[in-house]
């Protein structure tokens, strides 16, 4: 509990305003009539009771990596101030506040041996990672972040702080983990740790000018249909811009890549065949402690402009991927990643939430870097290429694409979704990210 009674307000001409929204992404302006710096579970009562008196929609922001879209008016809670980490070694166990980053929490696991289910960036919140599914680098082998939920501590619309178990509240808590954001703001959660301490892992790269993207791929593929269920591993294809910014291995190529994250034996026996598919261009792949884990992925950490969308795929059809890949590839106008996750493992499992599409073999994620309006119109015709194998969209790589909701749930899921919201949030209060 903080010790002040009034929360933070900052409107627009209130200096420390601008300074107090900024975030991750920087394409999306968001303009609130008034700003909560929530620094407790009390400020972000007295925000969401005023907004509801008010008839202001809510939005939240963390650290800005996922926001929906830009947005004008209502009221914006802040959540950085709530940065609370606590590890109970004994149960396996962190509670972690609204603000925190994956970074403190792995860090807090660490000295016992401990870790979470994070993400590829050591940088996004926990939170609304974990409350949109949550692919960790570890997924296959331990399933979806939010299939690790021991417990929510959530305000809803009506104003009052729930702690929400699978017992106490199951419809809720179903809920709140797959669409938690459309159905309060949760100040807490309580997760599962996982005993890994160290992991083989990294990235192989190829250079996608001397290597066929397309053949890669669907490699790639075929060697995904040989590894263990524990192994998660991702392609990615990246056209660097030619920028002295960047290392002279990456700058001005064409870069294609495995990731790999696995806590099981004979790693490098695993990934030889992967080795052979051509001259390689970088090899990070080797044992190492799990607090190194984010140099897997080396996602950007600097703040930028990017607008982004998944397809949920039953299968990985290599050749209209591999169209794909030409499609956005370096020679489109403007910089695009494509990255494809392999599903299935433990995220086939089913669980006790929202969370849709367990049946995908994989995940395309499509990231373009630029204002919305150029980076959709680059990147609607591939998702149109993918459309016969989508199953649907992944809410946690929806970056901006706020305005669209279809094909984020199935339809059986969206329904009981919608008949929930309208139970918890009649008003609609929360519907500044994308509702069921
Ligand atoms: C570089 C990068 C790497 C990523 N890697 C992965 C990955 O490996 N796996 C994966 O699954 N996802 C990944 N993501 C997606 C990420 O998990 C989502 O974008 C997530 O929403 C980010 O949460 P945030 O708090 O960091 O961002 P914010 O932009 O601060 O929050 C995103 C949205 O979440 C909602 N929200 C935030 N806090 C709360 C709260 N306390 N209660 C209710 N709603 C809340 C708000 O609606 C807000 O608009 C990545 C994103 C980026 C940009």
């Amino acid at each position: 509990m903080s010790q002040h009674t009034q929360p933070l307000t900052l409107h627009p001409t209130d200096p420390g305003y601008d300074a107090e929204l900024a975030g991750f992404q920087t394409g999306f302006a968001q303009r609130p009539a008034v700003v909560f710096g929530a620094a407790s579970a009390d400020d972000v009562i007295a925000a969401v009771r005023y907004a509801a008196g008010a008839g202001l929609p809510v939005g939240v922001q963390a650290t800005g990596h996922g926001l929906p879209g830009g947005s004008e008016g209502g009221v914006l809670i802040t959540t950085r101030r709530m940065d609370g980490v606590r590890v109970d070694p004994g149960a396996r166990t962190v509670r972690v506040q609204a603000g925190v980053r994956w970074a403190q929490v792995v860090a807090a696991a660490e000295p016992y041996g401990l870790a979470p289910l994070n993400g590829s960036s050591p940088s996004v919140g926990a939170v609304s990672y974990t409350l949109s599914g949550g692919l960790g680098i570890l997924a296959r082998e331990f399933g979806y972040a939010a299939d690790h939920v021991r417990s929510l501590d959530v305000v809803t619309a009506d104003g009052r702080l729930r702690r929400v178990t699978r017992k106490s509240e199951p419809e809720l808590y179903w809920a709140l983990l797959g669409a938690g954001h459309s159905f309060g703001v949760v100040t807490e959660l309580e997760i599962d740790l996982v005993p890994v301490r160290t992991l083989y892992g990294g990235s192989l790269a190829f250079d996608g000018r001397e290597v066929d993207p397309a053949g890669l791929l669907r490699a790639y593929e075929e060697w995904t249909r040989t590894v263990p269920d524990g192994l998660t591993s991702s392609f990615a294809a990246v056209p660097y811009p030619d920028v002295p910014a960047l290392p002279p291995h990456l700058r001005g190529r064409y870069v294609l890549s495995v990731r790999v994250a696995y806590t099981g034996p004979d790693g490098d026996q695993l990934v030889a065949p992967l080795r052979e598919l051509g001259p390689v261009l970088t090899d990070s792949l080797r044992e190492m402690p799990y607090a190194e884990s984010h140099t897997i992925h080396s996602d950007p950490p600097e703040p930028h402009a990017y607008y982004g969308d998944s397809a949920v795929l039953s299968e990985l059809d290599a050749e209209r991927v591999g169209e794909v890949l030409a499609l956005v590839g370096p020679d489109a106008p403007g910089m695009c990643v494509v990255q494809v996750n392999h599903l299935g493992g433990a995220l086939a499992k089913s669980a006790p939430n929202s969370v849709p599409y367990r049946e995908g073999r994989f995940l395309v994620r499509l990231l373009a870097v630029g204002d919305r309006t150029t980076a959709r119109a680059r990147l609607d015709p591939a998702f149109a290429l993918l459309a016969p194998v989508t199953l649907g969209r992944a809410l946690n790589f929806a970056f901006g694409a706020g305005d669209r909701t279809e094909g984020l749930y199935d339809a059986e899921t969206r329904k009981r979704l919608a008949a929930l919201k309208s139970e918890y949030d009649p008003a609609n209060l929360f519907r500044r990210n994308y509702g069921p």
